[in-house]
């Protein structure tokens, strides 16, 4: 009775196929009615194996469920109902002004009365569901719940009316599951739905893409044990033995995508590169208007030895803002340059260098142009901007415009050593003579594939080398960059003013404005940071509360600040204007530049030393402190300001711990920590799900998982006794990314 019920319902009548494998287009699986196959679009959900992994984002426990119509005298109850009616009076007596509403639960109806809450009745809305929790007063048709907690839920009121009593997966398991749900696609659907696919899908058909060997060591759940576990869990262990499943899956299944990138790029022949460390260490000692630190040594002698390898490097150093990982690169272009080609002993091998921005790729071109202009090789700058090469014939010192055409020329017969440029440089007329080493800074702003097509552009695979300033935990480098070792800069250059950094009450904010004016009196600039582009949308009224660049400018200019040159920067402006105006404040054309965090990938403006963020709250930690960054290029104290619109206990906590932090990877590890990995700035669109970001918190399972993967890979290279796990890899590597 109840399954024809939901069937009918929720239109999960199967289609007359009978086969049904996990690649089924849900299309075919059901006889989906227009509003659902919309909603399914939504959720990015084609076949059934995305419906089945579609995971419930809770569970309701529904064992402490009292229905209405069983109800006892002076119980303490929980109940779900659809409110009926509200309404607000003065109770009879005492004149006590009261809220009351009726709710039902198609077993019967129950009053609900809130004294001293009239407010209680504009809250809610009648035809909601509620969850009550409280306590029954008088006796029989008179009893009421008096003043109970309510909480909103997102079971539909049919489902109180039908089936919260009556289906099959209350009656069976007691919990039940709540979806991230959309239009037209509601968790009572999909309970309707999975239930009917795993009834008919055959054992054979669910093929466990962990081999039984890795689940058995690790204690895990078969596929379909684990999928009947996390849909339909009796109880709270079954529930969550089955997503610690499928989270050491998500993250097993990138690490073998991982390890088997890995192996396809090692096997490629590279470029020996036999420097002489002594030469590229007097380089380092003389050409640097510093001495390097001892990590920026370290890095520097990891990737040496890793040229010196018939295999390409793949590795990844990883710094915070300033910790000046430009040095480094340099020093293996160094060793790159002074080495010939095997073709033309008097030509130098060649590399390239690229930028996420173009102005981000001239200020490199400048100073590699300064740091080599004592060797004898040409650099080139390619942009989609223009081109442009170092030394001009006429001038030694300085660079020459040149056409792209010539460049591109100079590039593919050698003369140009090292080519500095954006993504320009992956384009397909780009061609080397002999290509050795691709480097790539801010290499999170890239995505996989285009960081893949410069490093695979030739026969001969380059060495690579990615640069971040993100620091992020241990779990997340091995998860997003699971193939490639690691170098970190863990230490600043010495003598680095440390940031001072306030978390300002809302009353002081004229006084931090005094602050900031004094600043610029003496020739500072500004930046303020806010979370929204423009005025938000009043169908959101959370976001109301975030500021915006566009509002805060206009306010800043008139009633603040209105002396000062003030200019804005966010995402929605052409890529040329973001240059222009990132121009202007480099130039101090622009005193205050207020802007989304898109200037977090900035050029350095070390006259920038003091920072507002707006809405602080609204940002992750790992962000908060790249933001900061910026201001950190200076021998002037810098200052940062937070601004907050909301005080919770928890956005205290994290800001207090941004105030007093100011190393990047402690502050990375905290935000995993605090957050949970899903708020993670920058991992939401990672292309990974909530569960495998909850993995990440795990240490131990990821190395587990990691371990797993390249025994499989050293076993079986091509994957081809794992034809399944092959093709989930390669789904998943086409996904992920961490910005
Ligand atoms: P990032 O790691 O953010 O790319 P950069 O390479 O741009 O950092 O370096 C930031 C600044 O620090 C530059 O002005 C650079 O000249 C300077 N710098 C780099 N290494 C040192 C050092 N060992 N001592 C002092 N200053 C340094
Ligand atoms: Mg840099």
């Amino acid at each position: 009775m109840a399954d024809r019920l939901s069937q009918s319902e929720v239109s999960t009548a199967p289609t007359r196929q009978t086969a049904l494998s996990l690649a089924t287009p849900l299309e075919r699986a059901f006889r989906l009615r227009p509003k659902v196959r919309a909603g399914l679009k939504r959720l990015g959900l084609q076949t059934v194996r995305d419906l089945l992994y579609h995971f419930p984002s809770r569970y309701e426990n529904l064992s402490m469920l009292k229905r209405i119509n069983e109800i006892g005298d002076r119980e303490e109850v929980v109940v779900f109902g659809v409110i009926q009616s509200l309404k607000t009076g003065k109770t009879f007596r005492t004149k006590k002004p009261v809220a009351e509403a009726v709710v039902a639960d198609g077993s019967g109806t129950l009053l609900v009365r809130w004294f001293h809450q009239p407010y209680m009745a504009k809250m809610l809305k009648e035809g909601t569901v509620v969850k009550l929790a409280g306590i029954v007063y008088g006796r029989g048709k008179r009893r009421y719940l008096a003043n109970p907690d309510v909480e909103p839920t997102t079971i539909a009121p049919e489902e109180v009316h039908h089936s919260l009593f009556a289906s099959q997966d209350v009656a069976t398991h007691g919990y039940l599951a709540i979806y991230p749900e959309t239009k037209g696609v509601s968790s009572l659907w999909f309970r309707a739905a999975i239930r009917s696919v795993l009834a008919r899908l055959t054992a054979a058909a669910l093929v466990d893409p962990i081999p039984e060997k890795v689940r058995t060591c690790y204690h895990l759940p078969d596929l379909a044990c684990a999928l009947r576990w996390i849909h339909q869990p009796i109880n709270e262990k079954q529930a969550q033995a089955a997503r610690k499943r499928f989270a050491f899956e998500e993250v097993f299944v990138l690490q073998v995508a991982h390890a088997y990138e890995r192996h396809q790029y090692e096997a490629k022949r590279s470029i020996q590169i036999n420097a002489d460390w002594q030469k590229v260490a007097t380089f380092m000692r003389e050409r640097f208007p510093f001495t390097p630190t001892k990590a920026q040594w370290r890095a520097a002698r990891e990737i040496l030895t890793d040229l010196k390898r018939p295999r390409p490097m793949l590795r990844l150093l990883e710094g915070d803002v300033g910790s000046g990982k430009t040095a480094v690169a340099a020093a293996a272009l160094f060793a790159v340059v002074t080495s010939p080609r095997s073709a033309n002993r008097y030509a130098p091998l060649q590399a390239a260098y690229m930028a996420p921005t173009e102005l981000l790729a001239r200020q490199q071109f400048a100073e590699l142009s300064s740091l080599f202009h004592h060797l004898p090789i040409r650099i080139g700058l390619l942009t989609s901007g223009g081109a442009a090469v170092f030394p001009s014939k006429t001038n030694p010192t300085k660079p020459t415009r040149v056409s792209k055409r010539q460049l591109l020329q100079w590039i593919r017969d050698g003369s140009v050593a090292i080519v500095v440029g954006t993504h320009a440089l992956i384009e397909k007329q780009v061609q080397f003579a002999e290509l050795a080493l691709v480097i790539i800074d801010e290499q999170h702003r890239f995505g996989t594939a285009q960081r893949k097509a410069l490093a695979r552009k030739d026969a001969i695979a380059p060495h690579l080398l990615s640069m971040s300033a993100t620091p992020i935990p241990r779990t997340l480098a091995l998860t997003f960059y699971g193939d490639l070792d690691l170098s970190t800069l863990d230490e600043l250059p010495p003598g680095r003013k440390v940031p001072i950094t306030t978390i300002v009450k809302p009353q002081d904010r004229t006084r931090v404005y005094q602050a900031v004016e004094a600043k610029l009196k003496e020739g500072r600039q500004v930046y303020v940071i806010c979370p929204r582009i423009a005025t938000p949308d009043a169908q959101n009224p959370l976001a109301l509360q975030a500021r915006s660049v566009e509002e805060e400018a206009k306010h800043l200019a008139q009633s603040v600040f209105p002396a000062w040159r003030i200019g804005v920067l966010h995402g929605k402006m052409s890529a040329k204007e973001r240059e222009e105006v990132m121009q202007a404040f480099l130039n101090h054309d622009i005193d205050i530049l207020v802007t989304t965090t898109v200037v977090e990938v900035g050029v350095n403006v070390p006259n920038a030393t003091v920072m507002i963020i707006e809405s602080a709250e609204r940002f992750g930690l790992a962000q908060l402190h790249q933001l900061r960054g910026r201001i950190l290029r200076s021998s002037h104290q810098a200052y940062c300001y937070c601004f907050a619109e909301s005080w919770g206990p928890a956005t205290r906590k994290r800001l207090s711990v941004f105030a007093t932090t100011t190393d990047g990877f402690a502050l990375a590890e905290a935000d995993l920590a605090l957050r949970g990995a899903g708020d993670l700035s920058g991992t939401r669109q990672s292309g990974f799900s909530d569960l495998g970001m909850e993995a990440l918190k795990n240490l131990k399972l990821v190395q587990a998982a990691r371990e797993e993967a390249k025994a499989i890979v050293a076993q079986d290279p091509s994957l081809q006794r794992f034809s399944l796990l092959r093709e989930r890899a390669f789904a998943a590597l086409e996904q992920i990314h961490y910005e």
